[in-house]
């Protein structure tokens, strides 16, 4: 089922790692961070365990956490977000997408994501059965864009659902305001739902981040996923969350239920104090923007051609300028002889493509490396690059 878009068996993610660690390359293929987020979180997890709370957690999630969760997109966003009927916590923002697809999509449904998308939002449309069109993001003088013909014509009659994802992995666009104006015209028009994997939302360099359902007319038909795991820093804990209309919500909870039935308990009183620390992941991204000008330019330097991100933890890097001189074919082959040639690992942007798209077609040379790693990582990593020139 799920090789049908994309090949994929096992994540590529998962592949890359072990082929970074069966190579002893340096990984730049998967996206978590190799440091952990602040000390006084984790305290406050290690307080939840110590005081008891081990059992299960209440299935929508633990009241603190939907409380911080709606103070949350107020402050930052200006939504207002009922904590009692319009939030769910979940495991991770992979179960919010998943759970969000099965609940409200079904056989004969249309699913429009961009292309390239993330992994898992072709795998859950893959699991519900409905069928995935998508919309290309390409490379251009302002970066990656959304082409709004080409989004306009994908949707059909059929379209039931828009997932989309701002900031935006693999390519690190975040989407303008013109662009989510653009998809927002479109659901209406198709009266579609929004889901909207905003998980990358903290880590933003310089573009505003722009939730779709601060649209007009928006909210009632968005739900909005987001994660603590980009955040904070936290990727192994698994806390994530959705918010939207109470209606759209007690469907996807529905579908929580024979899931996972409840999320993680002590880890969601420590996320909740979290969520009211803007410094920490204003510092992540502050952090970030430099590590992702050092590996744009030893990409450059290595002879790629760097678009660079507007945000989350990963650069496109187009190899096409040196697969001739290295007698290879396109990224999927560079991506497979990278850790004998330099040492290290990447993810071929045809891992987020269907197979034999047009947009696959346009991104063969890609491919996606993360900065999400301490500077001295990456310094030894464009070091290894540099050899491949
Ligand atoms: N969506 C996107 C765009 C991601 O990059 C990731 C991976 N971090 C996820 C969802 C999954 O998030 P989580 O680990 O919270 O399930
Ligand atoms: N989101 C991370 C990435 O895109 C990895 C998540 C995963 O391994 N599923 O690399």
């Amino acid at each position: 089922l799920l090789a049908d878009d994309g090949g994929v068996a096992v994540t590529i993610f998962a592949e890359m790692s072990a082929f970074a660690a069966r190579t002893g390359a340096i990984n730049l293929g998967q996206g978590f961070p190799d440091v952990d987020g602040p000390e006084y979180i984790k305290q406050a997890a290690i307080r939840a365990i110590e005081e008891g709370r081990n059992q299960y957690a209440p299935g929508d999630g633990v009241p603190e956490l939907r409380l911080a969760i709606a103070d949350h997109q107020k402050r930052h966003y200006g939504l207002d977000v009922d904590p009692d009927t319009e939030v769910l916590v979940t495991t991770g923002a992979t179960e919010a997408l998943t759970a969000s697809v099965l609940a409200l999509t079904r056989a004969g449904d249309e699913v429009l994501t961009l292309e390239p998308y993330y992994d898992s939002h072709a795998a859950a449309i893959g699991m519900s059965g409905a069928t995935h069109v998508t919309a290309p993001l390409l490379p251009g003088p302002d970066g990656f864009r959304l082409d709004v013909d080409a989004l306009r014509a994908a949707a059909s009659p059929r379209l039931r659902m828009i997932l989309l994802n701002s900031p935006h992995n693999p390519t690190g666009a975040v989407l303008t305001r013109d662009e989510l104006a653009a998809v927002a015209a479109v659901a209406k028009e198709r009266d579609a739902i929004v889901v909207t994997d905003e998980v990358y939302e903290r880590l933003t360099f310089g573009a505003e981040h722009i939730p779709i359902a601060t649209l007009p007319g928006m909210a009632e038909r968005t739900l909005t996923i987001s994660s603590s795991g980009k955040t904070f820093s936290f990727t192994g804990w698994k806390v994530g969350w959705l918010h939207g209309p109470a209606e759209l919500v007690t469907a996807v909870r529905a579908v929580k239920q024979f899931l996972t039935y409840t999320s993680g308990a002590p880890f969601q009183p420590a996320i909740a104090q979290a969520l009211a620390d803007d410094d920490t992941p204003r510092a992540l991204a502050a952090s970030l923007t430099g590590r992702r000008d050092l590996l744009c330019e030893g990409l450059e330097a290595a002879g790629f051609t760097v678009t660079r991100p507007a945000g989350t933890y990963f650069v496109m890097a187009d190899s096409s300028a040196l697969l001739g001189r290295l007698g290879l074919r396109d990224g999927v082959e560079l991506s497979r002889r990278l850790p004998e040639l330099a040492g290290v690992v990447a993810i071929p942007a045809s891992a987020f493509c269907r197979a034999g798209s047009p947009t696959a077609a346009a991104l063969a040379g890609h491919l996606r490396f993360t900065f999400v790693k301490r500077e001295e990582v990456l310094r030894e990593a464009v070091g290894r690059l540099a050899g491949l020139r």
